[in-house]
């Protein structure tokens, strides 16, 4: 990663400085073994300890991390140029969700989605702009949004095996089968029938249409999207990790407000919550104590 962010040389220094601090930063508080809530001790003993302009980025970034639904001043969007071809390409892939059905579209892959767009005419085929521009967000590196995590899947067409997933109807989403299936069942047992599965395992054109549609709600802001759903390629709901909730609580199992229910409780309580995004995580995420870590 540290070579990643010094080979980005078309940055201006000081934002190249700024994401090797970053990063040292967090290596530093990972390799202490205090592990991610060392991080925001560090950081902000940093703060305290020195005041240059340069500190200025630092305490910039938790800022951030702190409102991260909030656009802010340097993020990263979409350029205007190609803004409309944004526009019409996120429109089109949420009528192939629509047609292809919410379950099964979480496993739709990339080449199939293309094949599909073409093949019905409500959807409409994606022009070769448009099929330019996914292929650019794939392939850029997200650490010019601010996003810190590692790509885990690492090719566009890249598709998940049919066999090696099992829907669950009753949730609307599929398990990988093996740890994933066994930990969710576990859970079930122990936790109770009041802990639902709220998203499992996300291909790319999945990851493609939550993130798109973040940023498209957002002035095609990427940066703001990054800050609480990973670019595509970079989830690790590609690698068999999944949220849970609690039953009924809706959309507000993805807010702060799931740290309320008894459903939360159960969780920690039996030792489930081994985040992969825990609060104050130097990854460029919010906090996401309803995720579920497999490996
Ligand atoms: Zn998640």
């Amino acid at each position: 990663m540290i070579k990643k962010l010094l080979m980005n040389s078309r940055l201006p220094e000081k934002h190249v400085r700024r994401r090797d601090f970053l990063k040292i930063l967090v290596l530093s508080a990972l390799g202490s073994g205090a592990a991610f809530k060392a991080f925001s001790n560090t950081a902000e003993a940093y703060i305290g300890s020195i005041s240059s302009p340069f500190d200025d980025h630092i305490r910039d970034y938790i800022y951030k991390m702190k409102h991260f639904d909030s656009p802010h001043r340097d993020d990263i969007k979409i350029d205007r140029a190609v803004y409309y071809t944004f526009k019409s390409m996120v429109k089109r892939l949420n009528r192939l969700e629509e047609v292809v059905g919410h379950g099964r579209f979480h496993v739709l892959s990339f080449d199939k989605g293309i094949k599909l767009a073409r093949d019905f005419s409500y959807i409409g085929e994606f022009s070769r702009d448009e099929l330019n521009l996914l292929e650019d967000l794939f392939y850029r590196d997200a650490t010019q949004y601010g996003f810190l995590g590692d790509k885990t899947i690492t090719g566009i067409t890249d598709r998940i095996n049919k066999s090696d997933v099992i829907y669950i109807p009753e949730h609307g989403n599929y398990l990988y089968k093996g740890r994933s299936f066994e930990m969710f069942n576990k859970i079930r047992q122990q936790a109770g029938e009041n802990v639902t599965l709220t998203s499992g395992v996300r291909g790319v054109m999945k990851q493609f249409l939550l993130f798109l549609n973040k940023a498209y709600k957002n002035q095609g802001n990427l940066s703001l999207a990054s800050r609480s759903l990973a670019p595509p390629g970079y989830s690790f709901h590609g690698n068999g990790d999944f949220d849970v909730g609690q039953a009924g609580f809706g959309a507000l199992n993805f807010t702060k407000r799931f740290t309320t229910t008894v459903a939360y409780q159960n969780l920690c309580d039996l030792g489930y919550l081994k985040l992969r995004y825990e609060l104050d995580n130097p990854l460029g995420v919010r906090f996401e104590p309803w995720h579920i870590r497999i490996t």
